[in-house]
């Protein structure tokens, strides 16, 4: 399959002020991510809240300008490309957010919303938008009767479907879905990944799938790379990495993924201290304060995303 995105020693730094006598410092919230996402693909991006994932997405989407690496979309570096230039791929690279109700202007009627970014981009006589408009309300399961209504009419779910139809109107190729089911009830979640992925199949999309959860990237994605203080510590086909999770962040996100077998009972590996600050992040392993199978080398060394089997990448001097 050929590749859309290839994401190469990406940077996201912002500055930190810590106080008027000290030096400006830098929150790594993105620290060198090198990964690619093949056309047609779900691919996951995985961490706890602060690891940097929807960071890395927005940055992906020069939403945020990138520090430093190069982002190459359908074989063009856009890294560097300016506002005007970005115009075109604004039009292929969208986003929809995780929270459904602050992320849709009250004041706008469902149509108007999911119009406006035709009119920005000036797209379509105002007849043809109209019936867009209508296309895309049925593609996300909602009724025309509610396309005249306000998003505060709406349930969490049917706002979140809302947001999506928003993402959908021009047309793009590839979403970066930030969070879209964390704000909502697990019964509703089950509702809108299987949304997703319909409209995939059906529109031909590619997904950056951004999720704090394993279990919900269990369902959707075929790759997975697990985010830790701003680096990609793991990625992996999702069937091999649950298989066979190998670093040791991995192995306690997975240990706290619920199985529906009571007959297999897998330990909770909770892991102690607390997450430390991007901005000052710990030398050698970043995860090394935390790590139940740390060895003297972790705090000196920082250790590489190497390839252990194939197409089974690892950041861990355990391999
Ligand atoms: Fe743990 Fe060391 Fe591996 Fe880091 S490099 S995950 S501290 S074993």
């Amino acid at each position: 399959m050929k590749s859309l995105l290839e994401v190469e020693n990406l940077k996201k730094y912002f500055e930190h002020r810590g106080g008027m006598f000290r030096a400006t410092e830098y929150l790594k919230a993105v620290d060198d991510v090198s990964f690619e996402i093949k056309k047609g693909e779900t691919f996951g991006l995985v961490g706890e809240s602060g690891c940097g994932k929807s960071t890395c997405g927005k940055t992906i989407l020069k939403l945020h300008q990138p520090t430093a690496g190069s982002i190459r979309y359908d074989g063009v570096d856009i890294s560097g490309f300016s506002r005007k230039q970005m115009l075109p791929y604004r039009r292929k690279m969208t986003i929809t957010y995780q929270d459904p109700f602050g992320s849709l202007d009250p004041r706008m009627t469902v149509g108007d919303i999911i119009s406006e970014p035709m009119e920005v981009h000036k797209l379509y006589g105002r007849e043809e938008r109209e019936n867009k408009v209508m296309e895309i309300t049925e593609l996300v399961g909602l009724t025309a009767e509610q396309v005249s209504r306000y998003p505060h009419e709406f349930s969490g779910g049917q706002r979140q479907r809302i947001g999506i139809a928003r993402s959908l109107a021009l047309d793009p190729e590839f979403i970066v879905a930030d969070e879209p089911v964390s704000a909502l009830d697990v019964s509703i979640q089950a509702q809108i990944i299987n949304l997703l992925y319909d409209l995939q199949k059906e529109l031909d999309l590619t997904y950056l799938f951004i999720a704090h959860d394993l279990a919900v990237v269990k369902h959707i994605c075929e790759r997975i790379a697990v985010m830790y203080l701003g680096k990609v510590v793991e990625i992996a086909d999702k069937k091999e990495l649950f298989r066979n999770p190998m670093h040791p962040y991995t192995k306690a996100l997975m240990s706290s993924v619920p199985i529906p077998n009571p007959h297999r009972r897998t330990e909770q590996i909770i892991l102690t201290g607390d997450v430390p600050s991007p901005v000052n992040p710990p030398p050698g392993c970043h995860f090394h304060n935390r790590c139940p199978s740390a060895m003297e080398r972790c705090s000196a060394e920082e250790p590489e995303l190497v390839e252990v089997e194939k197409d089974h990448f690892v950041s861990c001097h355990l391999y």
